[in-house]
């Protein structure tokens, strides 16, 4: 199973549009940006609606219950940082609560051959220090 221990992750910088996400991610409770105008989710957030261009946008709580949507196995590494772990499985989540709105993610925990469109996951916070925590993915308990 891939070694997440010897990994020294680049450490993402909040901006303008996406602190509320990161915020929310320290709390261990996971909010995605929704349009008020349209109802719908989006994920990055942008300073706008990316369905009707609306600027009327909130962060919502969402559970952390979803499917894989697409995944990419990670067998070679540009970014040597990420040499321990080698081969890995980079995933693409849709949670229940915010169709739509894609995630990105590691599969922890798990073999990276476990990764398949269409599988149960549960949304998991890895703190990478006082101000980032980032979130991740297993694979759902009963799923
Ligand atoms: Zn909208």
């Amino acid at each position: 199973m891939s070694d997440w221990s010897k990994v020294s992750r680049p450490v993402p910088v909040p901006n303008e549009w996406t602190k509320p996400f990161w915020e929310a991610a320290r709390r261990g409770a996971p909010e995605l940006q929704r349009c008020q105008s349209c109802r719908s989710f989006q994920h990055p957030p942008y300073a706008t609606c990316v369905k009707c261009v609306s600027v009327d946008l909130k962060f919502e709580p969402v559970r952390g219950a979803g499917s894989i949507y697409a995944y990419t196995i990670m067998y070679h590494t540009g970014d040597k940082r990420f040499a321990s772990a080698v081969p890995y499985a980079s995933i693409i989540v849709e949670l229940d609560d915010a169709p739509g709105a894609l995630m990105a993610g590691n599969l922890l925990g798990a073999e990276y051959t476990e990764a398949k469109v269409g599988r149960r996951v549960e949304v998991i916070f890895e703190k990478l220090n006082d101000d980032i925590t980032l979130p991740q993915f297993k694979l759902a308990a009963h799923g």
